[in-house]
């Protein structure tokens, strides 16, 4: 067996176990100094400081910080397109309405990913993957939902499974059937409804996801719709997730809680009662400050969360409309800035938590014996800095299953 040591990292600092961080503990977090990991084959054997042990492949850590690898739980990686132009178009005055004349907005993503190869998918969402893992991603999940019928969705789905087998980084999938109408229900919104709950056989039984998720907002899927989406979801295995209160609060976070979704995304505008309905359903509530900065939209109110033990992940929202952004350090400092959190809260918020808003968190988010290797060494001496260097990419090496991949 292949073994791997890390020697002479001046910081270690990692949650100090797989627990769910919430409240005061979100900010919990164990320091070592001096400290070595041992890794042997794809595993952590040992962490420690003191007498090194002997291993086949040494790196020197030159006395800098080494965190566990960081998780991504909320993307859309897999899409056909780009949408530069209404970047130009709204600076020029265009509103929504204009876009989606022009041919704009989630149903050109709609239009293009439908139109793409699955190899063309493939490599578009390959190099992606393969810029998070120079910023320090080692885990992430991946959403469906621009293919909107069952054979566009399962092309989506089986992309992240070939990409799960194929690249280093590790992939999470999420259905999200119900991201949007597309245009063929359009005046039948119950039509797609149904149609949505068909296609949960199909994906569950082949494994194409672990998880449902629906976009509960105004003019997409109400309260009712979404309820029905994820009950069926659950009947067949695959654990609630819900874009929730992103521009109005029109009851997505209570559900989340009635419903003990895994997680809740956006939240920007959770109120006190979505707030309590999360944290009496043990929902993480996974927030995007990425997505409100390009938006220019308000920011969630991540303290009052975390006040109410609710626990906070952080993720990129990578897409091509609302968040073309993957750098989960970038989105580290907005945490800091926008939300208030502290740097050791928001580590927590993009390992543990957010490993445990996918489900992973007995395999990554924190460096602890018999888990995988899943390593960042950084050109930093402690946490602080990550955070405050607003910007540029910190990543000294990146270690993912005990190989060096960046
Ligand atoms: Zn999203």
């Amino acid at each position: 067996m292949s073994t791997l040591l890390i020697k002479n990292i001046g910081s270690l600092v990692t949650s100090p176990d797989s627990e769910i961080k919430k409240g005061k503990k979100q900010g919990e977090l164990l320091f070592l100094e001096d400290a070595y990991i041992l890794c042997e084959e794809e595993k952590i054997k040992e962490i420690g400081h003191g007498d090194l042990p002997q291993a086949d492949e040494v790196i020197d850590a030159q006395g800098c910080l080494v965190t566990p690898g960081l998780v991504d739980p909320h993307t859309h990686l897999v899409f056909g397109g780009w949408r530069q132009n209404e970047m130009a178009m709204k600076l020029s005055g265009a509103g929504y309405l204009d876009i989606l004349k022009a041919g704009g907005g989630i149903l050109s993503t709609v239009k293009a990913t439908r139109e793409a190869s699955k190899e063309e998918l493939y490599f578009k969402a390959k190099e992606a993957l393969d810029e998070m893992l120079e910023l320090g991603t080692t885990t992430c999940e991946a959403k469906s939902g621009y293919g909107l019928d069952l054979k566009e969705e399962v092309k989506q789905l089986e992309v992240i499974r070939e990409l799960n087998e194929k690249h280093e980084m590790d992939l999470v999938a999420t259905f999200l059937g119900a991201h949007a109408y597309p245009e063929e229900y359009k005046s039948d919104h119950e039509a797609y409804v149904e149609q949505v709950c068909d296609m949960i056989p199909y994906i569950a039984e082949h494994g194409l996801a672990q998880f449902c998720d629906v976009f509960c907002e105004t003019g997409v899927f109400n309260v009712e719709e979404t309820r029905k989406i994820l009950l069926k979801g659950q009947e067949y295995g695959l654990r609630s997730k819900i874009h929730a209160d992103e521009i109005d609060a029109i009851g997505g976070s209570v559900l989340a809680g009635e419903l003990h979704a895994i997680s809740a995304e956006h939240l920007i505008v959770c109120n006190a009662e979505g707030i309590r309905a999360l944290s009496q359903g043990n929902v993480i509530a996974c927030l995007l400050p990425a997505t409100s900065l390009y938006l220019s939209a308000d920011f969630a109110k991540a303290r009052q969360m975390i006040e109410n033990d609710v626990a906070i992940a952080l993720g990129s929202d990578y897409n091509p409309g609302s968040c073309p952004c993957l750098n989960l350090q970038l989105v580290m400092t907005l945490a800091c800035q926008k939300y208030r959190m502290r740097p050791e809260e928001v580590l927590n918020a993009v390992t543990i938590n957010a490993a445990n808003a996918i489900g992973r968190a007995e395999q990554v988010g924190s460096l602890e014996t018999g888990k995988q290797a899943d390593i960042v060494l950084w050109n930093a001496k402690d946490l602080n800095y990550i955070c405050y260097r607003m910007g540029s990419n910190l990543v000294k090496q990146v270690i993912k299953k005990g190989k060096t991949v960046a």
